[in-house]
């Protein structure tokens, strides 16, 4: 894979997996520019060398101030990885905060579309240009105590397959990744939020989440970059609206 030349968008890719994301695709040649919500987030990204701005993609006049500054600092844009996206809150949906399920679709679908909406100009300037999409293994499976999390995860592949039926005919591919779980602080956060609905150990819920991959481990974030860098790649020419787990084969979510 060589992304010599191109230029890669990474949303909330200053940190976590994103941050995997945006590492491996400058590992291969591209030119890649980061947002994220959290301004020490992006001072850290500057610092590391990538192009970085504070954005909040569930926020529709900041994308598009975004999308003017990608032009003009990144002059150009191949590639488009809408990473960011937030837990949600944890618990049975009687007990649910009408807000708070209406922030986790803000940003992880409203915040898709937006991005998608206003990259499109720049993304039609290019030849072979590629979308993807950060789904979740809860985005093709029911996840107890996480509903709004696993809806508006559903509907982020809803959305690719739609866009790779409407821009396939011009040559922009859209394709999704359904992550199991990812190694690292948000799933140590998610544990604590289920084991505490659950009134189980900490441990135990853990132990429960590594098992339900048939690897019996958490994927890493760099799992993810690989996928995402592939689904990019010229290698991936010809696959359009897929949603592609990178979870061990996950049958069943906790
Ligand atoms: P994370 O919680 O570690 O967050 C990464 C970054 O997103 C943070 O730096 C945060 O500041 C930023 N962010 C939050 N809201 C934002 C907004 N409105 N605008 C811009 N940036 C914002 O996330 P992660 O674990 O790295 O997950 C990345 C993506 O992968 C998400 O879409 C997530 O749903 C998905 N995913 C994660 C896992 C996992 O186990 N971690 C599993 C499946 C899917």
């Amino acid at each position: 894979m060589d992304f010599i030349g191109r230029k890669v968008l990474v949303t909330a890719g200053a940190a976590g997996i994103g941050r995997a994301i945006a590492n491996r695709f400058r590992d291969l040649g591209a030119e890649v520019m980061v947002t994220d919500i959290n301004p020490a987030a992006v001072d850290a990204a500057k610092q590391d060398g990538f192009i970085a701005a504070v954005s909040d993609v569930s926020d529709e006049a900041q994308v598009r101030e975004l999308m003017a500054d990608v032009r003009n600092r990144l002059g150009g844009l191949d590639v488009l990885v809408n990473n960011a996206g937030i837990a949600g809150p944890t618990g049975p949906i009687e007990t649910l905060d009408a807000e708070a399920w209406k922030t986790t679709f803000d940003v992880n679908i409203h915040g898709q579309f937006f991005c998608i909406k206003h990259a499109l100009p720049l993304l039609r300037e290019t030849q072979d240009a590629s979308i993807v999409n950060l789904s979740s293994a809860a985005g093709r499976l029911g996840m107890a105590g996480r509903s709004p999390y696993s809806a508006s995860k559903w509907a982020v592949i809803g959305l690719t397959k739609t866009l790779a039926i409407e821009l396939g005919p011009e040559g922009i591919r859209a394709n999704a990744i359904c992550p199991g779980a990812v190694n690292g602080p948000r799933i140590d956060a998610v544990i604590e939020a289920k084991a505490s609905m659950l009134g189980q150990p900490v441990e135990d819920v853990s132990d429960l989440y590594h098992k339900q991959s048939s690897l019996e481990r958490l994927v890493e974030a760099d799992d993810i970059a690989n996928m995402a860098a592939f689904l990019a790649s010229d290698l991936a020419r010809s696959v359009n609206g897929q949603a592609m787990a990178v979870d061990g084969n996950t049958e069943k979510l906790y």
